[in-house]
């Protein structure tokens, strides 16, 4: 096997790399070229597999429905012996209830009482709703009388396979399984389901201002936020998580939590100390340890970020994050690079993100060269169009932004000043979760 390339060859190919003011799509595409797959599969119980990634194709043992089945509860019918221009009158034979075996074939001017989800009795192939008939009760038995043009044939009438087909494929290798995903798995029968094992993220903090929760605060000390932020974004996504703690500016605690980290997990996350500048160790130890590269990205907020490989005695390697420290910083780097290579690594096929076009109720200043990420708060206007406001301060400290707004204003690289009632991209924060 052939070593992988070295960081610095994979970054000498990519058209417009420049590590001191890195556009945001560069960026993204080398990353893209450093994540590796997983191997590992096995078997989860149908609701252990919320959230978590098929390993292999879904394909249906059986139609769903199983057998034509009514729609309605009402009366099964032949189509052909609807009338057009004047009332269907059909004498009523029996009862058809959902559970049971296929009635008896009807003889013809015969309909039959059905439940909804009760097999169609054969040859009968429409039901009409109870509502649309009047029944009679006669000497000779029940009658119903359908008036004409209400009607077509075929109508309320569930076929067999129309939800999926026996040999279809209903879910595909690399869905990251929702709710419905859920209901669909079991209404193939199925109580086991094939997916990738979890992928395993490290996080850890740096910086020796910071403090634990519960600890009471020194002078110049601020409680260590990230990592917790960084802990419920990777629970979200369903990794699991390797928490690191708070590591101290100390070369060998950095080394000792990095090469934990190269040991036990899939991908590490840090925070704080990789600004340029930056007095502390963690740059030395990640170089140290790894391969990788520290740039300055084209955007805001966000701008410092490292990106590596640390070797692993196994596999290919654990793939590091080194974001910067500003809590809102910490978000949008992670929303930007991380998310969606973590969800690759763990097998997903990503979803496009889903984002909208709103108007914008303010002018906002923007200077072209930079990405940038404002804390929105998305409104419908009087016309039911979106608009978009800005929370006030932007500053990449200012996390309480961050839980105001309920999406991100997405200003690309190019973009100049955005002038009142112009339209800008927003990430509804909820789409990221
Ligand atoms: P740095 O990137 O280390 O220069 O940090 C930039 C800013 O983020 C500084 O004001 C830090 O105090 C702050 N910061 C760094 N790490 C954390 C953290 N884990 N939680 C909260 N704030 C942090
Ligand atoms: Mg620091």
């Amino acid at each position: 096997m052939t070593a992988p390339d070295t960081l610095a060859v994979i970054a000498a190919r990519l058209a417009g790399y420049d590590p001191k003011a890195l556009r945001v799509e560069v960026a993204q595409d080398f990353i893209a070229q450093l994540l590796s797959t997983p191997s590992e599969q096995g078997e989860v119980p149908l609701r252990q597999a919320l959230g978590r990634v098929l390993s292999a194709d879904m394909v249906s043992p059986l139609n769903v429905p199983a057998f034509d089945n009514s729609a309605m509860d009402g009366f099964a019918l032949r189509g052909s012996d609807l009338q057009t221009d004047s009332a269907t009158r059909l004498r009523v034979a029996g009862t058809s209830l959902a559970g049971q075996a296929a009635a008896a074939e009807l003889p013809p001017g015969g309909c039959q009482r059905i439940m909804t989800g009760a097999v169609m009795p054969p040859g009968l192939d429409t039901v009409v709703p109870q509502e649309l008939v009047q029944i009679e009760a006669t000497a000779d038995g029940e009658y119903i009388s359908i008036p004409p043009g209400l009607l077509q044939a075929g109508d309320n009438r569930r076929l067999a396979g129309e939800d999926l087909a026996r040999g279809a494929i209903a879910l595909r290798r690399g869905r990251k399984l929702r709710a419905a995903d859920i209901g669909l798995l079991a209404s193939l029968g199925l109580a086991q389901v094939p997916v990738w094992r979890r992928l395993r993220v490290a996080i850890l903090s740096t910086g020796n201002e910071l403090v634990e929760q519960g600890q009471a605060l020194p002078p110049g000390g601020l409680y260590d936020s990230n990592r917790h932020t960084l802990w419920a974004l990777l629970e979200e996504l369903g990794v699991e998580v390797i928490d690191l703690g708070l590591v101290r500016d100390d070369p060998q605690a950095l080394r000792d939590a990095f090469s934990r980290a190269a040991r036990e997990a899939d991908a590490v996350i840090s925070s704080g100390g990789v600004s340029v500048g930056e007095a502390d160790h963690t740059k030395a130890v990640m170089a140290e340890l790894g391969d990788v590269l520290f740039w300055r990205v084209a955007m805001r907020p966000g701008r410092p970020l490292a990106i590596g490989r640390m070797p692993s005695d196994s596999g290919p390697g654990t793939l590091l994050f080194g974001l910067p420290g500003n809590p809102v910083a910490v978000m949008v780097t992670f929303y930007a690079f991380v998310r969606e290579a973590l969800l690759r690594m763990s097998g997903a096929t990503p979803e496009p993100l889903l984002s909208l076009q709103a108007i914008s109720t303010q002018t906002l200043r923007k200077k072209p060269g930079r990405t940038e990420y404002q804390r929105g708060i998305v409104s419908r206007n009087a016309t039911g169009q979106w608009q978009v406001a800005i929370t006030g301060n932007q500053g990449s400290g200012i996390l309480s932004s961050m839980c105001q707004a309920n999406a991100l204003v997405v200003l690309d690289h190019d973009q100049a000043d955005v002038q009142a009632g112009d339209w800008v991209t927003v990430w509804p924060l909820a789409a990221l979760a």
